[in-house]
Order: structure tokens, then C-alpha cells, then sequence
């Protein structure tokens, strides 16, 4: 946790929340190292969250993207090998019953 609670002190400049930008009252919750203020310890969580997903650079965009298109490939790869295994394995099973009767 980086963020202290602030009470009974108005903020002296940009007093608006950074999650909603509601105005701040005089309890706020301050980001110490990046000194952004919310008006509650859910604003900050919330924007702490979108931090997180957000890609800070457009190296780090391309890399999630690239990291999703492989992952949706691999999805992709795995439904189709799961198909084939099955298509494959109920062939199997009428070839063995056929033959298994004659
Ligand atoms: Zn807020």
C-alpha cells in the first residue's frame, strides 16, 4: 500500500478526485509517490486497478496485444486439436465395434 489517508486538511491545489474527479472534502486519500489525490480508499483502488491494466508505453500495448493474439491462438489451436482427437477417436471406435462384431 502507497497511499496515506489525509484528514481534517483541504487540498491546496487541483481538489478534484483523480478516479472521478468529484471535489475533495476535507478527508482524502493521497498516492505518496505520485502525489494524486481520491476522495476515498475505493477511488484510489479503482484507479490502482485501471493502472495496472492500462499499458503505460506503446511497446507494453503492442506486447499485451501481441500476448493476447497468441493466447487466443493457442485457444483457437486447442479447440481444433480437441476436434480432430475427437473426430479421430469416434472413427477409431466405429472401425473397432464394426470389426469387433464380425
Ligand atoms: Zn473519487
Amino acid at each position: 500500500m502507497r497511499f496515506m489517508l489525509v484528514n481534517q486538511e483541504h487540498p491546496s491545489h487541483n481538489s478534484a478526485c483523480s478516479a472521478c474527479a468529484q471535489p475533495l472534502g476535507s478527508s482524502y486519500v493521497r498516492h505518496v509517490s505520485k502525489q494524486e489525490r481520491y476522495c476515498d480508499y475505493d477511488c484510489y483502488r479503482q484507479q490502482t486497478a485501471m493502472d495496472m491494466l492500462r499499458p503505460r508505453s506503446p511497446f507494453e500495448a503492442i506486447a499485451v496485444l501481441t500476448a493476447m493474439a497468441g493466447w487466443s491462438w493457442m485457444i483457437q489451436m486447442s479447440a481444433l486439436s480437441r476436434s480432430l482427437a475427437e473426430v479421430y477417436l469416434r472413427e477409431y471406435v466405429l472401425l473397432t465395434t464394426e470389426g469387433g462384431d464380425r
